[in-house]
């Protein structure tokens, strides 16, 4: 199947970042980079870009190119903003389609959606309908998803992150695999570990109940997990096996 991938906007698209000057271009490009290559996996997958590094590509070329390729699905990635450009409490993800709710572009947004939620603990903002560009002029099923705010001081940290862009691409590859039952390659790594995952070993027979909360093949991804979570007060600590 072909899946387009949509980061929003471009480098220099005016407005478009936040308080403290994150082009929010440079979180979308990285998570759709992220995203094709984890669907290099997949049997029978192609992914093409809408979006340029070189050049801001308007709304129309990248739904033209869309319906030109014929593309099955199109994903719009993008991070949030809330009010005139200065910080606020809003925050968590949400996920977008058509007023229609085309039926297979709203199951995907639930299955994107959910998987983020459960991936980032963000805020869960639900599963929404707009009329975007996007979503309108696309001929095929199209989604659109909001992975955190730029202007949320907290949010802004993890839209900054590697690990954070990585563990959205996850989600979102995980939810179109589901939702398309595509089929990894044999000879694909296994796929990434999202929670709630087992726990990584049996404890005392009397039960003790670990939960694990990521797994990479950086040790630098760990750590920063781990320190996102020590922050956020868990006890953690890093398993390596
Ligand atoms: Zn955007």
């Amino acid at each position: 199947m072909k899946i387009m991938l949509d980061a929003g906007h471009g480098y220099n698209t005016p407005g478009k970042r936040s308080p403290d000057g994150m082009r929010e271009y440079e979180f979308n490009r990285a998570v759709a980079n992220y995203a094709k290559q984890l669907l290099a996996d997949y049997k029978n997958v192609t992914v093409y870009f809408s979006h340029s590094d070189q050049r801001d590509v308007s709304l129309k070329a990248r739904t033209d190119k869309a319906n030109s390729l014929n593309v099955d699905i199109f994903v719009s990635i993008h991070a949030n903003a809330f009010g005139g450009g200065g910080w606020s409490n809003v925050g968590g993800i949400e996920t977008f389609v058509y007023p229609t709710r085309p039926p297979v572009a709203y199951q995907l947004a639930q299955k994107i959606q959910r998987t983020l939620v459960i991936s980032t603990g963000l805020d869960n903002r639900g599963v929404k309908t707009a009329d975007f560009h996007v979503l309108r002029e696309t001929k095929m099923d199209a989604v659109l998803v909001e992975c955190g705010f730029m202007t949320n001081r907290n949010e802004i940290k993890l839209l900054r992150s590697e690990t954070y862009r990585r563990t959205i691409a996850e989600g979102i590859v995980k939810a179109l695999a589901e939702q398309f039952k595509l089929q990894r390659k044999a000879n694909a790594a296994p796929a990434p570990t999202l929670p709630p995952a087992k726990s990584p070993a049996p404890a005392k027979k009397d039960g003790l109940y670990k939960v694990q909360a990521g797994a990479f093949d950086n040790e630098q991804n760990a750590k920063e997990l781990a320190e996102r979570l020590r922050k956020a007060g868990f006890d953690v600590y890093i398993d390596k096996e």
